[in-house]
């Protein structure tokens, strides 16, 4: 990630109709600027939400300047999901231990389905990134997901049904990419059609989101500390 970029946790949300238009509009006046990571930590049924993103220098005092991105998203994600949706500063980066495979993905066509947190399911231990470049109707994309703890459902398989390629990561590779967001996590990339979708934590079956682990101590699920 450079070292200009913020990284933000999206808070959750029990808004049972989020406006997928807004949060499209949005997506779209950003990557026509510039480009946006999303990604998604699940531990044992939580998962949590984070995007990266160009910021100001005044994002961490929480008194963003006129026209910041990390300002428009904030309005964004609450006419997509609600007023209540927070945007929280996360200083040091995400929890890079405890993963044991990894591999890249990108999309096979321009009509490969979006991903969304569904795919992680089954997973004691998982983390998926997206990147977005910078682009207009037909934008590259291009994806890391990283798997941890005992075996789960096939990931290559489940991929593949959304229209997905990937490519195993060696082992020796690995520490180049426990950054979700460094230019290694980036290195499959493929133009896809259609409009821009973010990663959100999935859904149970009524629609509330699924709690953190950890949200009863309020203390993260997974503790932030510096990707290396
Ligand atoms: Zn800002």
């Amino acid at each position: 990630m450079p070292s200009t970029w913020t990284l933000l946790r999206i808070g959750e949300t029990t808004a049972h109709d989020p406006d997928l238009g807004a949060l499209v509009a949005g997506l779209r006046n950003h990557l026509a600027h510039d480009g946006l990571a999303s990604c998604l930590v699940q531990i044992g049924a939580a998962q949590r939400a984070y995007v990266a993103l160009q910021g100001c220098p005044r994002c961490a005092t929480g008194r963003c300047s006129v026209g910041c991105r990390v300002e428009l998203l904030r309005r964004t994600l609450r006419a997509a999901l609600g007023e209540q949706v927070t945007l929280t500063l996360v200083k040091r980066g995400l929890d890079p231990l405890g993963y044991r495979r990894m591999l890249w993905a990108w999309p096979m066509s321009p009509s490969a389905q979006p991903l969304s947190g569904e795919l992680l399911a089954g997973w004691p231990r998982a983390r998926m990134a997206v990147h977005w470049r910078r682009g207009g109707a037909r934008r590259q994309v291009s994806a890391l997901v990283c798997l941890g703890g005992t075996d789960g459902p096939d990931m290559v398989a489940r991929l593949r049904a959304h229209g997905w390629a990937s490519l195993e990561a060696p082992a020796v590779a690995h520490r180049w990419l426990v950054n979700p967001f460094g230019p290694a996590a980036q290195w499959c990339g493929a133009a896809v059609a259609g409009e821009p979708w973010l990663l959100l934590p999935a859904r149970e079956p009524d629609g509330a989101t699924l709690s953190a682990e950890a949200s009863a101590s309020g203390e993260p699920a997974e503790a932030p500390e510096e990707a290396r």
